[in-house]
Order: C-alpha cells, then sequence, then structure tokens
C-alpha cells in the first residue's frame, strides 16, 4: 500500500510503498476512501506535539471501507466506517470510569502515536469506529470526524450561549456554525483581519457578523469558541464576553497567551480547554449531523499531494476542510 510518512525531521511527508498489515482479534483493516487534513496534523509534522514517534502516519479524519476484520470485532468486510483522534484509552482509571476517557493517560491518537489515515490501508481498533450515515459520502463525511466531533465538544462546553463568537474559520468553524444556527444561536465570526473571504464564508453560513479578530463585536457575546491557534486571542475574547461567558479553546496546540489584567477575567469569566473526545461525543454528534443536516465544504487532494494540503492549511488557504481522496 501507498502510505504518506513522517520520517525525518519534518514537516514534509515522504510517499513510500508498505506492506499491507492485518487486522489483530479486535482490529479492523480499512480501505481508506477519504481522509480529511487537521489542524493537528500541521502540529504532528511541526513536532509542536510532544513524542511524535516515527515513522509514522498522520491523518484521523478517516472514513473508508473495512477489507478484513478480526475475529472479536462488532464489523464485516464491506462496512463503511469512520475513525477519529481517540485510537485508544485504558478503560480502568478514573477519567476512563467517570466518563471523561478523553482525559485518559494511557489514551493514544490516531495519526500521532498510531498509523493513520494518510495511506490506502490502515488499521484500527473496532471500538474506536463509528458507522456513517449513509447520506454522506465519504469526501463529504471525513471532516466530521475531527473538525465535527472537536467543534461539537467545544459547542457543549460553550453552554447555553445564545450569542456565541467563533475566533478562526476554518474546518471546525464551518461546521460547529450550521450547528449553532440550527440551535437557533446567533454566529459572531473572526477571521484574520482581512480575511474577506472567510467572512464572507462565515456568513453564508448564516454568521449575523463577520469581521476580524482585532474588532470588538457589535454585542456582547455570551461564549466564544477560539479555533485559531493564536494565543492573543485569549484575552481578545475575553474582553468581548459578558459576565459569566465563557472563553472555550478548541485547539490542542496554542502560542502562548499573553499576560491580561485580571479585571477581563473577573466577572466569573471562565477560560477553558478542550482535549480530545469521548466515544459518546461521536455517536451524540454524528448521529445529530445528518438531521440538521451539516453539510462540509471540502477541498480535495490526491494522497500523494498530502504536504499541498498541509501547506494550504497551515497559510490560510482553504475554505472548509482539505480531504485527501484514494482512488
Ligand atoms: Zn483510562
Ligand atoms: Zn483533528
Amino acid at each position: 500500500m501507498k502510505a504518506m510518512v513522517l520520517r525525518g525531521p519534518g514537516p514534509q511527508l515522504e510517499l513510500v510503498e508498505r506492506p499491507t498489515p492485518s487486522p489483530g482479534p479486535e482490529q479492523v483493516l480499512i480501505r481508506v476512501r477519504a481522509c480529511a487534513v487537521c489542524r493537528t496534523d500541521l502540529h504532528v509534522v511541526d513536532r509542536d506535539l510532544p513524542d511524535v514517534p516515527t515513522p509514522i502516519i498522520p491523518g484521523h479524519e478517516i472514513v473508508g471501507e473495512v477489507i478484513s476484520a478480526g475475529s472479536d470485532t462488532d464489523f464485516q468486510p464491506g462496512d463503511r466506517v469512520g475513525v477519529p483522534w481517540l485510537g485508544h484509552t485504558c478503560g480502568r482509571c478514573d477519567y476512563c470510569a467517570g466518563g471523561q476517557e478523553n482525559l485518559c493517560g494511557q489514551a493514544r491518537f490516531t495519526g500521532y502515536q498510531i498509523d493513520g489515515g494518510f495511506a490506502e490501508q490502515t488499521l484500527a481498533d473496532h471500538r474506536y469506529c463509528f458507522r456513517i450515515d449513509p447520506g454522506y459520502s465519504d469526501v463529504e463525511a471525513a471532516p466530521l470526524l475531527c473538525a465535527g466531533l472537536i467543534g461539537y465538544r467545544s459547542l457543549v462546553m460553550a453552554g447555553e450561549a445564545r450569542r456565541l463568537g467563533i475566533y478562526g474559520f476554518g474546518a471546525a468553524a464551518h461546521i460547529v456554525a450550521q450547528v449553532a444556527v440550527w440551535q437557533n444561536r446567533k454566529i459572531y465570526a473572526f477571521t484574520r483581519a482581512g480575511d474577506t473571504g472567510a467572512q464572507e464564508f462565515a456568513r453564508d453560513l448564516g454568521a449575523v457578523w463577520a469581521g476580524s479578530s482585532e474588532e470588538a463585536p457589535p454585542s456582547e457575546l455570551d461564549a466564544a469558541i477560539i479555533f485559531a491557534p493564536v494565543g492573543d486571542l485569549v484575552p481578545r475574547a475575553l474582553r468581548a464576553v459578558r459576565r459569566g461567558g465563557v472563553v472555550v479553546c478548541g485547539g490542542i496546540h496554542m502560542s502562548d497567551i499573553p499576560s491580561f489584567p485580571y479585571s477581563i477575567l473577573w466577572g466569573e469569566r471562565i477560560v477553558r480547554s478542550v482535549a480530545n473526545l469521548t466515544r459518546r461525543d461521536a455517536r451524540e454528534f454524528l448521529a445529530l449531523a445528518p438531521k440538521i443536516p451539516v453539510r462540509t465544504h471540502t477541498v480535495p487532494y490526491p494522497l500523494d499531494r498530502a504536504n499541498e494540503a498541509l501547506e494550504d492549511l497551515r497559510h490560510g488557504r482553504l475554505s472548509g476542510a482539505a480531504v485527501l481522496v484514494m482512488d
């Protein structure tokens, strides 16, 4: 099978030929049809995340077809499955027992510690695979697996907020905005200064206001979600939310947050992060998305152009989500 592999210091991936792996009793072998490209893949190839093992195949928004299934799995050849970031948990620690398996200290993640979907085939533990609604094509479904799931978890963490700010209008934001509008929330979209394309995209998806992250919104926000990996946005978002409001940091990595006066946090404002996902998030969101229905905007790339997809994401040249599409 062909795979795009991180071998050297990065950030370039190399196209290599690998033997097809065979599944263990609890694994499925998947023919990858589509794998979306996430900002976290950039944090892997850039080594922003600690202890990236090499060689590793990135990619954790996988949609594909089961080719063969281990004896102890719930799947059969021909089943369509999605594979997200969460690839393994211990199942025994206090976090796992308490509904917070996303925080398990033994958790392992697809495309980071487990070979992922930037490949023609991949293995996955069947307990962390999900069926995909037939209303979605493979390409359209792929961004639901992380941009959708992490976006959804971030939205839940924002609470009941009616007026919701979103900082960074990329793949996650374009999905969250659709869910939030369906929930009768008002979306205020913040982009890089001058990114009129992203602002227009946000308005098309129902945002009541779109502007630069350097601007104040026209009304006070109940909550804000920050998807851009930019620490400067935390004090800006705190200044935009009302007393008692929450600022949710949805990314896995962020540049340092500058110091800020206590007065913008005071008034019981909250800053919190969102880490990973639980399988419950996946079940909830993958059931909800087709009801709305969430439609994803995708930009396709062939597997061997994964490096281009990553660079386009890095430089904000995408509207929606980049997706690697296998023949
Ligand atoms: Zn655990
Ligand atoms: Zn991701």
